[in-house]
Parts: C-alpha cells; sequence; structure tokens
C-alpha cells in the first residue's frame, strides 16, 4: 500500500516551523492541557522557558467528553498565548475544532492541532489542506494507520504537505490506562509514508507515572518528538490533572533526549 498516495511521495518535504524543522532532531512540545488564567499560563511558560523548550502547546477550545466541563477560555485564551508568545517567543500549538476557528487565528498559531476527535472530519481537513500551515494530526480513538494516513491525504491532496502525525494511545481493554500507547505506529509511519511522527505519552496513558518511561520509549523508537502536558502545579490542572507531569519529570525527559 502506499506508494500512489502523496503522504508517500517526494512531495513530502522537510516542514519548517520558523527555524526549527520536524524530523532533523526530536521535538518537545510542552504545556498545560488547558489554563484558566494568564498568570497560570504565564507561571508555566516561564518554567518552559528555562528548560529550553521551544514549543508550547495550550488548550483553548476543548472538547470535553462531558459538555458540563470547563471547555477552554476560547478566544480570550488566544489572544493570552499570542501574549506569551510576544513575551517568550514560543511556537505555539492549539486545537482548533472548526473551520471559523481556522480563519479567524490560524495565521496566527505555528502549528494548529486537530484532534483525536475530528481526525474524522473530511470536510475540516480539507479547509486545512487549503492553508500554508503546519497541522498535527492526531490519531483517532480507535483508527487504523490506515485510517490515519488517509485522513493526512485528505489535507495533504489540498496543497498542505505539512502534516506532522500524532500517536495518542488507542482505545484499549484495559480501564487501568486510558488508553494504551501504540509504540508500534512510530515503526509503521516510518516504513510506510514519509510523514513526521511524533507520540503524546500523556493522553496515552492516562497516568503521570508513566509518561516519564513512555517518553523515552517513543525517543528510543525513533519518533520525531513529543507532546507532554505539564503543570507547575499538576493537581490544580483544570483539565487532565492526573496525565499532567510536573516540571522536574519534564527535566528529565529533555535530559534523555539530549543525551540520545
Ligand atoms: C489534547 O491534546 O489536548 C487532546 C484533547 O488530545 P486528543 O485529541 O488526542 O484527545
Ligand atoms: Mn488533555
Amino acid at each position: 500500500m502506499g506508494t500512489n498516495y502523496i503522504y508517500n511521495s517526494d512531495k513530502i518535504k522537510d516542514i519548517l516551523v520558523n527555524d526549527i524543522i520536524i524530523g532533523k532532531e526530536p521535538i518537545i512540545i510542552a504545556g498545560p492541557c488547558t489554563f484558566g488564567s494568564y498568570e497560570e499560563i504565564y507561571e508555566i511558560a516561564k518554567e518552559l522557558k528555562k528548560l529550553d523548550i521551544k514549543f508550547l502547546r495550550a488548550g483553548v477550545f476543548k472538547s470535553r467528553t462531558n459538555p458540563y466541563s470547563f471547555q477552554g477560555l476560547h478566544d480570550e485564551g488566544i489572544e493570552m498565548l499570542l501574549k506569551i508568545k510576544e513575551e517568550f517567543g514560543f511556537k505555539i500549538v492549539t486545537e482548533l475544532l472548526t473551520l471559523e476557528q481556522v480563519n479567524k487565528y490560524g495565521k496566527d498559531i505555528d502549528i494548529i492541532q486537530i484532534g483525536s476527535r475530528n481526525m474524522y472530519n473530511y470536510e475540516l481537513l480539507k479547509e486545512i489542506g487549503k492553508i500554508d500551515k503546519p497541522i498535527l494530526l492526531k490519531r483517532g480513538l480507535s483508527a487504523t494507520y490506515k485510517e490515519w494516513l488517509m485522513a493526512a491525504e485528505y489535507i495533504l491532496k489540498e496543497g498542505n504537505n505539512k502534516v506532522i502525525l500524532c500517536e495518542r494511545g488507542i482505545r484499549g481493554f484495559d480501564n487501568e490506562t486510558r488508553n494504551v500507547l501504540d509504540i508500534q505506529a512510530v515503526p509503521y509511519i516510518k516504513n510506510n509514508s514519509k510523514l513526521p511522527i511524533i507520540v503524546d505519552p500523556s493522553h496515552a496513558s492516562g497516568n503521570r507515572y508513566m509518561v516519564e518511561a513512555m517518553s523515552r520509549a517513543s525517543l528510543a523508537a525513533g519518533c520525531d518528538g513529543l507532546i507532554i502536558e505539564v503543570h507547575t502545579n499538576p493537581d490544580k490542572s483544570l483539565c487532565d490533572s492526573e496525565q499532567t507531569i510536573d516540571i522536574e519529570t519534564l527535566k528529565r525527559i529533555v535530559e534523555f533526549k539530549n543525551r540520545i
């Protein structure tokens, strides 16, 4: 499979996010699942800067399972992220859920995240295929490799060849962990496509004590980067607190990455 598809063709070139080439050496995208105030995101950003983290993740449009859960700061949150970007120089990675949001904020964000729940939203994929912006395409909750690559192809077909795949765990049968990190996705994608692949050990495991080990495993498997939920006070995280690591743990992961 694959030879006739763009994802496996020479049309896939290096993805440049400002000055950083994705796929050259592993990147680390870090930050809270979401945040509730400027002070909160500022405190986290300040600590990430000290670790020389270049990519800040933070959700402002949250697709929560429970409609009564906090849904993010929306427009106000985007404004805060842009202020943080200006102050610290991070590249901003955040999820956009709709075409309206893409049209309104797409140009200001450095990498647009398409979440697991939207991997099958083909009309949205077609539209983001028409813009010139790196897209982080998360794997659907129980998507096969082929379905995931076909979702990428929807974007590529429209002309946007800047697609980064993200393995974020798939549904398993054991409720002890949130999902199952499919580490095999890394060699599969490397062998069957020319797209870069990063790993999200946070949503995969759902447990903060697993995140460091799974980060090391992902790097050892040859991924192009990690996206990790981190907070200066993980217990106070408004969302996904159980899987959110502290700054110290992130520091060890960064050190590990720098050694390999
Ligand atoms: C996220 O990264 O904030 C997120 C919601 O992840 P996913 O779409 O993989 O569930
Ligand atoms: Mn989260």
